[in-house]
């Protein structure tokens, strides 16, 4: 995980580059920091990104830094992919939830409500995706 000689970051990767509005997500990712929009005038952090706040319709957004504390909201295990993999929505202890994967846990070993923490991982493409683990 910390070879970055090997991969071509999220400079180069396609995803990050067709939504620019990510950009400061994935560079902050590259550092293994999770940001999360927050809204200058009501002060509650949002997601997924966008132009206005969903909460207030306000244009004053910032990223600020997350704890990358939360806890399960929901999960499925994709049985049927290989590798496997547990779909997850997670909800961060700032308010926002995210849908995300669990890695470092079976399946049958998670259970709603109970505390994660967010993992960086390299995709394939090049940028750092954040992913939870049971904290
Ligand atoms: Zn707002």
């Amino acid at each position: 995980m910390t070879d970055t000689q090997s991969r071509a970051g999220f400079e180069q990767d396609p995803f990050a580059a067709a939504f620019p509005e990510t950009r400061e997500f994935w560079a902050a990712a590259e550092q293994g920091r999770l940001v999360v929009p927050t809204c200058e005038d009501c002060g509650r952090a949002h997601w997924y990104p966008r132009a206005h706040c969903p909460l207030c319709g306000s244009a004053r957004l910032r990223w600020t830094q997350a704890s990358g504390r939360g806890t399960l909201h929901a999960f499925s295990p994709a049985r049927r992919a290989e590798p496997q993999y547990t779909l997850a929505y997670v909800t961060l202890d700032e308010g926002p939830t995210l849908m995300t994967n669990i890695i470092d846990a079976p399946p049958e070993a998670l259970r709603i409500g109970q505390p994660v923490v967010v993992r960086f991982q390299p995709a394939p493409e090049g940028r750092m995706m954040p992913f939870f683990a049971p904290a």
